[in-house]
């Protein structure tokens, strides 16, 4: 991404050895996410130039120094936060929470670059991992080790989509079984809100969206119940279909004000509304502060499934394996890297449940 909003270019670039504590990753597959978009429209704000992409596996080709625990021929999902394993937060095992690195967003760790372009200019890497190029160097705590056997563009999605969805569900919000859910926004993510809720054993799942073929993809996965809300207000079908109450549980996953606050009208009074959509990074959203306590609603942020990711992601695979959790379906379309702009047209007009980019 060389220009905010403008169409992204696909190029060869010059990779640098892995350094102390990195490794050099073969790319598989890369789902595209929503969240690689927000970074073309400056939402999710990084400088120009960025490679992009952050929900990916691959192969381990070559350690760096001091690596411990990887080797080449390993199979590894991409996670999207680095975090060091001796803060408080991570000794409270909300790795995805530390906040030991201050380092400026998309470097490496030690403030460097690893890609470069032709004209001998550092190229930033969405996450420190940017999933959407053949190779990468990586931060060895970047990596989540798989078993070999596993398809790895299944597995990629994994990396993102399924753990944000799956884990807002059970890790932050931790749903009961006979809850009531509403979904609000049916994309990648969202549809794993949704079999998230499935797995919880949620007793009535409502999914909200605008796009009528997103919410048939959020039946398959399990919406016992769905509203258009470019037809209907949202909030009253909510409410209308949970007895005037509201539901139990609402997760927004689409990162706007509006359908933030309109997830936290359409719990009832000591629900929970679970933000999980990334909204532009200067857009604040309000409620009414008097209500927010007379009613005892909960209002909590969900960040990458509040996962711990060598601890979940593995637990997923196995519930795929099990049959339990549906990966094969999330897949609507293949794409090649050189198909990234019409991959995001596809996104953005609602047409796959994931698009996934696979590299030879
Ligand atoms: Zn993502
Ligand atoms: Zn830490």
């Amino acid at each position: 991404m060389y220009e905010h909003n403008q169409p992204v270019v696909v190029e060869e670039l010059e990779l640098d050895d892995p350094k102390e504590n990195e490794v050099l990753v073969r790319t598989a597959a890369s789902g595209v996410c929503h969240s690689d978009l927000s970074v073309v429209t400056g939402t999710i704000y990084y400088d120009a130039a960025v490679a992009l992409g952050h929900e990916g596996a691959g192969v381990i080709e070559h350690v760096g120094r001091n690596v411990t625990g990887f080797q080449p021929g390993d199979t590894v999902i991409l996670s999207f936060v680095s975090y060091c394993g001796n803060c408080r937060m991570c000794q409270m095992e909300r790795v995805c929470l530390c906040q030991t690195y201050d380092v400026p967003r998309g470097f490496l760790l030690d403030g460097t670059y690893r890609l470069h372009n032709s004209s001998g200019d550092g190229i930033l890497q969405m996450a420190r991992i940017a999933t959407m190029s053949e190779y990468m160097v990586v931060p060895e705590q970047n990596l989540v080790k798989i078993d070999p056997h596993y398809s790895l563009e299944k597995a990629a999605l994994v990396g993102c989509g399924v753990t944000t969805g799956v884990g807002a569900v059970l890790n932050t919000a931790k749903v009961e079984p006979g809850s009531t859910v509403a979904v609000i926004g049916t994309g990648g993510v969202g549809l794993n809100a949704i079999q998230g809720a499935v797995l919880a054993q949620a007793e009535r799942i409502i999914a909200v969206d605008i796009a009528e073929k997103k919410l048939n993809f959020a039946k398959n996965f399990g919406a016992t119940d769905v509203v258009n809300a470019a037809e209907t207000d949202p909030v009253e079908a909510v409410r209308e279909l949970t007895d005037g109450l509201g539901v139990d549980y609402a997760f927004e996953v689409i990162g706007n004000p509006k359908t933030i606050v309109q997830a936290y009208d359409m719990v009832r009074p000591a629900g929970s509304a679970v933000i999980v959509g990334i909204a532009h990074h200067a857009s604040e959203f309000s409620i009414p502060a008097q209500r927010f306590v007379s009613s005892e609603k909960r209002l909590i942020g969900s960040f990458y499934g509040s996962c711990q990711p060598r601890v979940d992601m593995p637990k997923l695979l196995n519930l795929y394996t099990e049959g339990k959790l549906k990966l094969d379906e999330l897949i609507s379309r293949h794409y090649r890297l050189e198909q990234i702009n019409e991959a995001f047209a596809d996104m953005e007009a609602g047409e796959n449940a994931r698009g996934v980019i696979v590299f030879n």
